[in-house]
């Protein structure tokens, strides 16, 4: 008998119609034989509407209520799911983040799964029950005060690994509103082809770098307990994407260098003009954002004149308006001549574990972007990625450029003058050629 956990998203769960689809596809999989725990999402715009809600009363509101209010979505969609499960005949349970021992630090809406404690899960499991555990939220336990906490946005992927960990699961399935990973996002690129595998090293990258299929800490804690998550479509029965260890065995012969090309628009661009070159500037700096627990991404420092740098940094645009009134404070009283801001950058970035062997990737994506004449203002690199920072306006065919040099290059020069209607043709040969390992790894879903 397999331990299988499910989680569906918000979209799977939307409406009635949806959610009895829901229930469906739990009480088949737990007739299979297999036991259950299923982690859910609240319904629809739910979340959004919520901030949108708090949001109308203040621009900053505590995020202390902001749990409170934000954790009431998932609490929903627990309840009408263990109702439809029931409708089909099935023993189930609903139980919120804290009943199902989801421990997380104080920190209000960016909490971190401390500990799982599984055993009200296992209990009811044993008693013969669907399990449905509340995505998204938590429970503090320092100082005994048991405060509700969310886990950010997406957080729902991050309780079910969580919780695939602790109950040592054989497998953790995200259903979404997509089919799988793919090369690139397909609303944007049409040739993008679905992944039958990425390792957990590149799907953290893709994650962190704007791919919003999964949370990049749910695939953190499944890299770390080495939880297989396969990502599928709730609508479908085709098989998605495999995330786990990739071998010799799944990448087969011929290696890819680049697995996929990622898009974010959500990124600022701040610049400190002038501050003083001497050590510690960069310390106060970056001190002052972490301590509002601003991430910050690219960094780069140029000198222009002696004694004097100017100061670059991405950030999420979420974090600009708390970044600007921090940095403008450090920035006066460092003597800076002037600050800077700037939300019309987005990145690009290519990830691919085989770059690591291979010379020349980062000089071949510059060289897309400039045969379409597109200025890069930041690089940042690291083992298995290399992100541009570009113009927002020229994101659309960035990615298209960069994604037709590294995973459209399957034809052959001769078919290169043939018209071909556009699509199909293109992802079919990417298919045969360009994911060599694809037969071999649909064994692990
Ligand atoms: N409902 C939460 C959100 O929208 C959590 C999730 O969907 O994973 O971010
Ligand atoms: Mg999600």
């Amino acid at each position: 008998m397999a331990l299988i956990v499910q989680k569906f998203g918000g979209s799977s769960v939307a409406n009635t119609e949806r959610l009895r689809r829901v229930a469906e596809r739990v009480v088949r999989t737990r007739r299979a034989g297999n036991q259950v725990v299923v982690v859910v999402s609240a319904q629809g715009d739910t979340t959004d509407d919520l901030i949108r809600k708090a949001k109308e009363l203040t621009p900053n509101p505590p995020r202390r209520e902001m749990d409170m209010l934000l954790a009431t979505g998932e609490q929903v969609s627990i309840a009408l799911l263990a109702i439809a499960i029931d409708c089909l005949g099935e023993p189930v349970v609903s139980l919120t983040g804290a009943q199902g021992g989801i421990y997380t630090d104080n920190v209000h809406t960016k909490a971190r799964i401390t500990r799982v404690s599984a055993d009200r899960v296992l209990r009811e499991l044993g008693a013969g029950k669907i399990v449905i555990v509340a995505g998204f939220q938590g429970i503090t336990v320092s100082g005994e005060d048991y405060e509700i906490t969310t886990l950010g946005r997406g957080g729902s992927d991050t309780t079910a690994v969580a919780l695939a960990a602790a109950l040592k699961a054989d497998m953790c399935e995200i259903y979404t509103d997509v089919t799988g990973v793919f090369t690139a996002d397909p609303r944007i690129v049409p040739n993008a082809r679905k992944l039958a595998a990425i390792s957990y090293g590149e799907m953290l990258e893709m994650a962190s770098l704007g791919a919003v299929v999964l949370q990049p800490r749910a695939v953190e804690f499944a890299a770390v307990y080495g939880v297989p998550i396969h990502v599928r479509s709730s609508f479908s029965d085709e098989p998605g994407t495999i995330v786990k260890e990739l071998t010799v065995m799944d990448t087969g012969e011929k290696e890819v260098v680049v697995t996929g090309v990622t898009h974010d628009t959500n990124v600022a661009k701040v610049v400190l003009v002038g501050v003083p070159d001497r050590p510690g500037v960069a310390a106060r700096i970056f001190g002052a954002l972490a301590a509002e627990r601003i991430n910050v991404d690219m960094i780069v420092q140029t000198t222009k004149e002696e004694k004097s740098t100017d100061l670059l940094f991405t950030i999420s645009r979420d974090d600009l308006a708390r970044a600007s009134q921090v940095v403008r404070k450090v920035a006066q009283e460092l003597g800076a001549k002037d600050v800077l801001e700037d939300q019309t950058v987005a990145k690009v970035s290519i990830v691919g574990a085989g770059m690591m062997m291979n010379p020349g990737v980062a000089a071949a994506m510059f060289e897309a972007l400039a045969e379409c004449g597109i200025n890069i203002q930041v690089i940042s690199t690291s083992e298995i990625k290399v992100s541009c920072l570009i113009d927002e306006s020229r994101v659309v065919e960035a990615v298209r450029a960069i994604h037709r040099r590294f995973l459209e290059d399957t034809l052959s020069p001769a078919d290169e003058g043939q018209t071909r209607t556009a699509g199909e043709a293109e992802v079919n040969a990417g298919a045969g050629s360009g994911n060599s390992g694809t037969g071999m790894i649909s064994r692990a879903g």
